[in-house]
């Protein structure tokens, strides 16, 4: 069973077609990377999997289960964890009231000490407000509240971004530790290096079309070819 499907998707903002038949995969305990310049409809697609913006066509499928047009409060409940772009902290919340707010709604193995351990920095500014935190440690805690609600399947928007390269390397020993728990992956990255260090297999999307679909040890080996087909690095 695939932990994620998407098939043929079409998505619009409004009059703007944006998703032009997007089809995908995520196998279970699987990484996949889903890259592409800016704009090329990242956010987008992990928005449609969340079921936050509703498709036009085409099917979603989560553990073998239609979700085309299933609420992101219903996708949370299956197991599926979201972790927007730009983080999204509660500002004025301690560390530990952002967490609080995400933990017991569905049982699994991931509980505050969990999270505690995974993050010793979360532990040590646990009563520092989100607006006093680093870009990391709050990247860090968006990731800790999206694991409270014991995702299966979690899909992250640009976990790296705007992030200084100690802190992109253990956002990347979290992702990893995440896979080792058998938590299944969907990570979309402007950062190629990190995303084909991390991935099993890559997707890369231009002008909301998939225009390649391989194993990432291909691309790893190839720059010139991410260069050609994401604009970037
Ligand atoms: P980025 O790295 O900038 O987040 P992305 O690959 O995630 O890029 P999307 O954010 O999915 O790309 O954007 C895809 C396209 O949809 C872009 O052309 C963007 O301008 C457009 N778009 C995004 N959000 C909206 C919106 N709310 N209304 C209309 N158009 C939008």
């Amino acid at each position: 069973m695939k932990a994620l499907e998407l098939r043929e998707v079409g998505a619009y903002y409004g009059q703007s077609h944006i998703l032009h038949g997007v089809s995908l995969e995520v196998g279970e305990g699987e990484l996949v990377a889903l890259l592409g310049r800016n704009g090329a409809g990242k956010t987008t697609t992990l928005r449609t999997a969340m079921g936050l913006l509703p498709p036009r066509r085409g099917r979603i499928l989560v553990f073998g289960r239609e979700t085309t047009h299933t609420p992101p409060h219903r996708l949370a409940l299956l197991g599926v964890g979201y972790v927007p772009e730009g983080r999204r902290v509660f500002p004025y919340l301690t560390v530990e009231e952002n967490l609080r707010l995400s933990a017991g709604k569905r049982p699994g193995p991931f509980d505050l000490r969990r999270i505690y351990t995974l993050f010793p920095r979360l532990e040590e500014r646990r009563h520092h407000l989100g607006r006093q935190l680093s870009g990391g440690e709050q990247e860090m805690l968006a990731i800790a509240r999206a694991l409270l609600l014991n995702p299966r399947l979690l899909l992250l928007d640009e976990p790296s971004q705007g992030l200084a390269p100690l802190v992109v390397r253990q956002v990347a020993e979290v992702l990893k530790a995440l896979k080792r728990e058998g938590v299944s992956l969907l990570l979309a990255e402007q950062n190629a290096h990190l995303a084909l260090g991390l991935a099993d297999r890559v997707y890369v999307l231009d002008d909301g079309r998939v225009v390649h679909a391989g194993p990432a040890a291909e691309l790893r080996e190839d720059p010139e070819r991410v260069r050609a087909l994401t604009g970037v690095r």
